[in-house]
């Protein structure tokens, strides 16, 4: 059986940095508070949590005192810093630059443009997407996806942004629907600018994955749920193989019969899936298949 972990998965820079930078405060001993899951796979957090690293709330911000926080690698609006620097606390940030750098962007458009449509393509809720809202005073809209452009009301000057970790596709999808509906309502008579923001970590691994797909028999793909590129690399490795394609969070989850009557399998995963989680998973696949 052969059995092959892509050499393109495993953590971007963003989230490597940030864990990077909670391994260094734990190194030194230093006691902080990480707001939120510091990346979205829950068994590197909770890694992290055994080393030391505690993990809280945003609501349980204000009770902490004389100590430090940690800001993950999704980012979080100016109100949190705002929070967490009180009470003589001190901030280590962790937000991944491609985030920042969006984030500032997103801020000088909303400056220079008060009276434009802000939209914002990504996932309500999401730590990233309250930290980009957060920078126009919560005043841009979040589009989840594309069928919604249809029940908004735009005014003829519209600002296109996406999440970085959004699925490609349907964010240029959404662009052509919000164009299409400008032309409709305003003829010529409208302003649409449009941002690419997803992360190239993400939108350059998709070439590569779909070659990945193609030389195995089923694929797993690891990550966690809460990851939202993790759910747009796995809809793209489910389209090149439908059906042989596998979402896992852990190697508890692999299914015997998955590894029936086959050759290969090919394992992958999200851009914060950690590498030796994938290793665990080879291993026990391997144990299953030779027992
Ligand atoms: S996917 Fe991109 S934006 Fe997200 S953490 Fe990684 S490098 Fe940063």
């Amino acid at each position: 059986m052969l059995i092959e972990i892509d050499k393109y998965a495993g953590f971007c820079f963003g989230v490597t940095q940030a864990i990077q930078k909670a391994e260094t405060l734990l190194n030194n001993k230093i006691k902080f508070y990480c707001i939120g899951e510091i990346v979205h796979n829950k068994k590197e957090a909770q890694r992290l949590e055994n080393l030391g690293m505690i993990k809280i709330e945003k609501s349980d911000i204000e009770e902490i005192k004389n100590s430090a926080f940690l800001i993950r690698a999704h980012g979080e609006p100016p109100e949190t810093y705002l929070k967490a620097s009180k009470n003589n606390n001190k901030i280590y940030d962790a937000t991944c630059p491609v985030v920042i750098k969006l984030q500032q962007k997103i801020k000088n458009v909303f400056i220079q443009n008060p009276e434009a449509n802000i939209i914002i393509f990504g996932k309500a809720g999401h730590p990233e997407v309250n930290g980009l809202m957060g920078q126009t005073n919560n005043k841009a809209i979040v589009v989840g996806n594309s069928r919604e452009i249809e029940d908004l009301k735009l005014s003829n000057n519209v600002i296109l942004f996406s999440q970085t970790t959004s699925d490609y596709f349907e964010y240029q999808n959404l662009i052509t629907l919000v164009e299409n509906k400008l032309k409709e309502i305003y003829g010529k008579d409208y302003i649409l600018q449009v941002n690419q923001t997803i992360c190239p970590s993400v939108k350059n691994r998709i070439p590569g994955l779909k070659d990945f797909c193609s030389k195995y028999d089923i694929i797993i793909f690891v990550s966690d749920y809460s990851s939202s590129n993790g759910k747009s690399l796995f809809e793209i490795c489910k389209a090149e193989k439908p059906g042989k394609t596998f979402f896992i969070t852990s190697p508890n989850d692999i299914q015997k019969e998955w590894l029936k009557n086959i050759k290969s399998i090919g394992i992958t995963g999200a851009t914060s899936t950690p590498l030796w989680l994938m290793e665990e998973v080879k291993n026990s696949i391997k144990k299953i298949v030779n027992d």
